[in-house]
């Protein structure tokens, strides 16, 4: 019996979101709206999606010993994430410092701050944790090694899912264990480097070459292609009045592996992750756009 469906190890942000008319360019200073913080971070915002969805969820994440910390606590509580993984201390709160202008384009740099001291050494400590849970899911918002050490420390029959974001390349020992490997567009092509191919199903076939199980690759409003070593069939999605994508591929993640752990296969839990991606593009915001099942259900 586990503790819990899903445990997500990864990053927590605070996001300091500016509206601007027009972007400063090199040595420029410009006037901005008020100060929008939200909590951010794809591994709080593949945590909260989970939870939200009725997934009994825990969070493996460092942040730090200031208000922005206590932020991302409070709206993994808010959300029902155990918060009981989450460490506390060695550096500042990450951030992401966002300017968007009018067209929605924007800038962003990102202090990574206590999400690169999360370490392998963590990880081992959390050896209970990570026995708990059904289903151990990471990005790469935190260092490689200790995803690497994530792996390493799995539990017999517990199952991993990455999802590679920002996309780097990934030792063989980490694309062994992803069962699936979530990747959108742009992730499959940075990962494929040069040799990946106009077409989604060569990406599918050039990822599962590369060692996973599986792979998931996100198409946007045309839903998903899901493959592993002997099919590969598109899910389509669902037609929705997008009103802003952001947080679309961390609902789909969280969503594909609770219902995976579950015991459905990798079509039946995609099938269900569209849904859930194309409730969270109805909305505004990362975490404030994640669907309730019910919410997905009414779809
Ligand atoms: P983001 O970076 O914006 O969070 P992403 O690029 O990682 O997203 P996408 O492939 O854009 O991921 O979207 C993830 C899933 O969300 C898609 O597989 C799909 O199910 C759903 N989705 C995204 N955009 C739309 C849309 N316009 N209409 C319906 N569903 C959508």
């Amino acid at each position: 019996m586990y503790d819990y469906d899903l445990l997500v190890v990864g990053s927590a942000n605070a996001d300091l979101v500016i509206g601007v008319e027009r972007r400063p360019g090199p040595g420029e200073t410009v006037l901005g709206s008020d100060l929008a913080v939200h909590p951010g971070g794809k591994g709080a915002n593949q945590a909260v999606a989970a939870a939200r969805l009725g997934a009994r969820t825990a969070l493996l994440a460092r942040v730090g010993d200031d208000g922005h910390g206590r932020l991302l606590l409070d709206s993994q509580r808010a959300a029902g994430v155990d918060t009981v993984g989450v460490l506390t201390g060695g550096a500042p709160t990450g951030v992401a410092l966002i300017t968007v202008d009018p067209s929605g384009d924007n800038s962003i740099v990102v202090s990574p701050g206590a999400n690169a001291r999360l370490t392998p050494a963590d990880v081992r400590a959390a050896k209970v944790l990570l026995a708990s849970a059904r289903v151990v899911s990471a990005q790469l918002e935190i260092p490689l090694e200790t995803v690497a050490e994530v792996v390493r420390s799995l539990a017999d029959g517990s199952r991993f899912v990455l999802n590679p974001s920002p996309p780097a390349a990934l030792p063989a020992e980490v694309l062994a264990a992803c069962d699936p490997l979530v990747v959108n567009e742009h992730e499959a092509r940075v990962i494929l480097g040069g040799s990946a191919g106009d077409a989604p199903e060569e990406w599918a076939a050039g990822l599962l070459a590369l060692g996973p199980r599986s792979v998931v690759i996100t198409l946007g409003a045309e839903g998903a292609l899901v493959a592993d070593g002997g099919s590969a069939a598109r899910v389509s999605s669902v037609k929705v009045a997008a009103v802003d994508t952001t947080g679309a591929g961390d609902a789909f993640t969280a969503a594909l592996a609770w219902r995976l752990g579950r015991g459905e296969d990798l079509w039946t839990a995609a099938a269900f992750a569209v849904r859930v991606g194309a409730a969270a593009v109805m909305k505004e915001g990362a975490q404030a756009s994640f669907p309730t099942f019910e919410e997905t259900q009414a779809l």
